[in-house]
């Protein structure tokens, strides 16, 4: 059986870290034919020795002096746009953080490659792009986030995608779900931080305790599934063991389950259309915690509601929501702002900003770098 051979982007991260354990897992099924970080060169040249991996490109070019090794590496974003263009690959997971990553899932696009996507921002920024180059190209497009994977395990097997009534995301409501509202200008960093269900990189980590992460995945379903967003519901189930849900025409609902481990979507991406056997815990359904559900409180996690709406406007509302929710996460890391700031950084951003409809990639990109530039600049004043 010849072996998969898998591009990884963003190698380094917390989804990057569990694909390595999944190939490792998996050593006689997958290959890493190129892995890529854009700092953290000991971690990239660590996997390269582990898994023989031989196309390793670091996209900071910044970071070339520091690095004394005789492996061969590349640098910088246009080597990878490159090396996506010519290397020999069967699939590319791409699991950049950030507004960063859309370039590279779009290269991959264009090169008709299967990609399996855990850079929602792509989806969020440029659907209708997306979108559009998988059905000219024929490709595949396979879900890593941990939602859409379960909502398209929940599809699989039949034409049931066109009777489906809506979808129920779940979400583990984050560490702040059982905060009081008054008590929000309090949260620290170290408060943020501390995700009770899922270990992930910070941005996202921020991301689900503002519930941020579950509007951009909103729209992430709405481009991925072809739904009108008001069949996309949202339900907060702190367990994290349902990981959605879809509810179909007749009134029945199916879900996926399974213990909260980041290695089972990526795996399944990895191996679709087959399933293959654990990276991950099994669960034991007869131990698990009660399940339990409760309906979002907006008034704690408006980010919601404005990623609603920046999702039925349209045009380029998404990628402003984006970028200036990627700033205001990295100004509240760093210290610069309190958590409640970062909404009202995103809201005061959205409601001065004009609509440009059907934007082409060179606008997106480019209103994603001034939004963010200004979002910075008046941070320092
Ligand atoms: P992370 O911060 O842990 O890792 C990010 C990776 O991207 C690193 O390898 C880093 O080197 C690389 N990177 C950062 N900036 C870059 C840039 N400008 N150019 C190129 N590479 C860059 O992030 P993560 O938690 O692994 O998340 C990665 C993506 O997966 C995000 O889009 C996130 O929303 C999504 N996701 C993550 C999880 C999770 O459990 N961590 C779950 C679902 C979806
Ligand atoms: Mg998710």
């Amino acid at each position: 059986m010849s072996r998969k051979k898998i591009a990884l982007l963003g190698a380094t991260g917390s989804i990057g870290r569990s694909t390595i354990e999944v190939v490792k897992r998996h050593s006689d099924r997958f290959q890493i034919v190129l892995a890529t970080a854009h700092n953290d060169y000991k971690n990239l040249l660590t996997y390269a020795e582990q898994l023989k991996i031989p196309n390793l490109i670091i996209t900071n070019e910044g970071v070339k002096s520091k690095i004394n090794t005789d492996k061969r590496i590349y640098f910088g974003e246009n080597e990878l746009l490159k090396t996506l263009d010519s290397l020999n690959y069967d699939i590319l997971l791409n699991a950049i953080a950030g507004s960063a990553g859309l370039k590279y899932t779009i290269a991959g696009l264009q090169c008709k490659h299967t990609i399996a996507l855990a850079n929602k921002e792509s989806l969020v920024m440029a659907g209708d792009i997306i979108m559009k180059i998988v059905q000219e190209n024929n490709c595949n497009l396979i879900p890593v986030d941990s939602e859409h994977s379960a909502i398209m395990q929940c599809l699989l097997g039949n034409s049931l995608s066109s009777r489906v009534r809506k979808i129920i995301l779940t979400a583990s409501g984050g560490p702040f779900n059982n905060w009081e509202l008054k008590n929000f200008d309090k949260i620290t960093i170290k408060d943020t931080l501390q995700h009770p269900t899922w270990k992930m990189g910070n941005k996202i980590t921020v991301d689900s305790a503002t519930m941020a992460n579950k509007g951009l995945e909103v729209i992430e379903a709405h481009h991925l599934f072809g739904l009108k967003y008001r069949q996309i519901d949202i339900v907060i189930h702190p367990q994290s063991i349902i990981h959605s849900m879809v509810e179909f025409i007749d009134g029945s609902i199916l879900a996926q389950l399974s213990y909260p481990d980041m290695k089972i979507p990526i795996q399944f991406a990895l191996s679709y259309p087959e399933r293959i056997s654990e990276s991950a815990k099994f669960t034991d359904i007869a131990t698990l915690p009660n399940l339990t559900f409760q309906k979002v409180d907006y008034q704690k996690f408006p980010l919601i509601k404005i990623a609603y709406w920046v999702g039925e406007t349209g045009g380029i509302m998404p990628t402003v929501f984006n970028a200036a929710n990627e700033a205001a996460v990295s100004l509240f890391l760093n210290e610069k702002i309190k958590f409640i700031d970062i909404y009202k950084i995103v809201d005061n951003c959205i409601s001065k900003s004009e609509n440009i409809s059907n934007p082409d990639l060179k606008t997106i990109l480019a209103i994603d770098k001034k939004v963010k530039k200004e979002i910075f600049s008046k941070s320092v004043n």
